[in-house]
């Protein structure tokens, strides 16, 4: 922890918070506590909002090649201090830290795109259709933004929000979630040494979400929110942002279909399930919460799928060699619990896992669930835990209707071996993304996110800076 950043970061000084609270952050593994950080409260957060408006104006006004060239040196730090980054994210969220690794990549890799794409904007000239007036059309950023983030992937999300962010010449106040702030604060470290000037992000950790952030929404300085978490918070505060209408964007939560056909290589199935299932210990928004397997290979399907999960190591993520860390906390356990137990008392059958293992640490181990009635629980509920639930189907028809059935639409996934049907269920399925004979659908370059109750809006890809720019048309006589 030497080192680490554990204090407030406003108009580019570390600061403790106006009334000198702080709150714990938790090593998952062990259930103690790591350290302290400052726990921002109101105030604090006003103060960082004033900051982002002060640095608002001379921000937008940098040379969009000055902004990408901050992005760059992020980009490359980021990757100079991966294994510290990683060690640090493990011991605060849980993630073995080969993950961790893969995560601080994913985080950089956000950085090395949109300082790409931070040169790329363009706007437009022309004569409209009387011939007697002219139009220019240029980019604005949209102004000082909220970014709000979970635990889940603590320096990813932070990255996919702030590199768009800076590219499109827009200033922040990030509210990291209570249980992962040490990453976020590691992040604004680093992009201070980038050399991104002060004031421009600022990063207020705290325990009192509400209070901190609804102030902030409902001021009318905020011009922003964009909000990765769950949907239940995702639609209050889109009622808090409809006061002074703050533009949103929301990645929110998922319930993501696993569709595997019977002409379907059973080998990459597998495969794709054990990372759609077990990234992050399930607990991804783009985990897979519903199996739906065709009764002719549910049988094989199940029983290769117990066989790969019975293999993984579960243990603290700092050791070598294991698979599958400790899930977020002890609420985070529970719930998985209860929704295993209710499956179960509804005629579910445990193949493997299903039981919580002694001792300190929030652990649960990979399970794997069949004949789960369509009344369970979490057919409706993210189980956000490392639990495979496998149900059985007939006809396509019957897969795609169940596949849609739910409020989410965050991502599906299909497993066939024919391409008129890889296409054309791919088409009807009702979801933002699609991973098809793949697991993995996460790509800084691709645009993430849903449909339905899972979102407003795309992180990545060449629409991701779009969230953060407005635009703006002068009419003129053509003369
Ligand atoms: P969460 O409970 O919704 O919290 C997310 C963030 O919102 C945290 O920082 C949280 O802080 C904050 N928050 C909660 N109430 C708030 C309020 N009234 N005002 C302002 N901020 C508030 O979700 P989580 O449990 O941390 O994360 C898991 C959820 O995120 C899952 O549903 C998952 O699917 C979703 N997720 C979605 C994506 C995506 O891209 N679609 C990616 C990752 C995760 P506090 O904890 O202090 O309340």
């Amino acid at each position: 922890m030497t080192g680490t950043p554990t204090r407030l970061f406003v108009g580019g000084a570390w600061t403790d918070a106006a009334d000198g609270a702080t709150l714990p952050v938790d090593d998952p593994a062990t259930g103690e506590i790591l350290c302290r950080v400052a726990d921002a409260g109101p105030e604090d957060a006003r103060l960082a909002e004033d900051a982002a408006v002060r640095a608002q104006e001379e921000w937008a006004r940098t040379a969009p090649r000055a902004r990408s060239e901050i992005l760059r040196r992020a980009y490359e730090i980021l990757l100079d201090r991966a294994d510290g980054l990683a060690r640090l994210m493990t011991s605060e969220m849980g993630k073995p830290l080969a993950e961790a690794r893969g995560e601080v990549a994913y985080a950089a890799e956000f950085f090395r795109w949109f300082s790409e794409e931070a040169v790329r904007v363009e706007g437009g000239h022309g004569v409209l259709p009387d011939g007697r007036h002219r139009m220019l059309l240029s980019r604005r950023p949209v102004g000082p933004c909220l970014l709000i983030t979970p635990w889940n992937f603590p320096l990813a999300m932070g990255a996919r929000k702030i590199g768009p962010a800076v590219a499109a010449g827009c200033t922040m106040v990030l509210k990291p979630a209570p249980q992962t702030p040490l990453s976020s604060l590691a992040l604004a470290d680093v992009l201070a040494e980038a050399g991104l000037p002060d004031g421009v992000l600022n990063v207020v950790p705290t325990s009192r979400a509400g209070a901190v952030c609804e102030p902030l929404l409902r001021g009318g300085r905020i011009r922003k929110l964009s909000f990765t978490g769950s949907t239940r918070v995702g639609r209050l505060l889109l009622a808090q942002c409809a006061d002074t209408v703050v533009r949103a964007s929301m990645e929110l939560g998922g319930n993501a279909p696993f569709i595997v056909f019977d002409d379907a290589d059973l080998d990459v199935a597998v495969n794709g399930a054990m990372i759609a299932k077990m990234r992050n210990m399930g607990e991804a928004c783009t985990a897979a919460n519903r199996f739906f397997v065709h009764r002719s290979v549910a049988e094989a399907f199940a029983r290769r799928l117990t066989r790969r999960m019975e293999a993984l190591v579960v243990g603290p993520g700092t050791r070598d060699g294991v698979d599958v860390g400790p899930l977020i906390d002890a609420a985070g356990r529970a719930k998985v619990e209860e929704l295993v137990a209710d499956a179960v008392r509804r005629g579910a059958r445990i193949l493997c896992g299903g039981r919580t293992p002694e001792g300190p640490g929030c652990f649960y181990p990979p399970t794997v669930l069949t004949d789960v009635g369509a009344d369970s629980r979490l057919m409706d509920t993210e189980i956000f835990g490392p639990v495979a639930a496998i149900l059985t189907f007939d006809d396509e028809d019957e897969a795609v209707r169940r596949a849609n059935d739910t409020p989410w639409g965050l991502v599906g996934y299909v497993f066939t071996e024919g391409l008129d049907r890889a296409l054309r269920v791919s088409e009807r399925l009702e979801a933002g993304m699609v991973g098809l004979n793949t697991g993995l659908v996460s790509h800084p370059a691709a645009p993430f996110g849903g449909v339905k109750q899972s979102g407003l809006g795309r992180e990545g890809g060449t629409v991701g800076i779009e969230e953060f720019l407005e635009y703006q048309y002068v009419a003129m006589p053509a003369r």
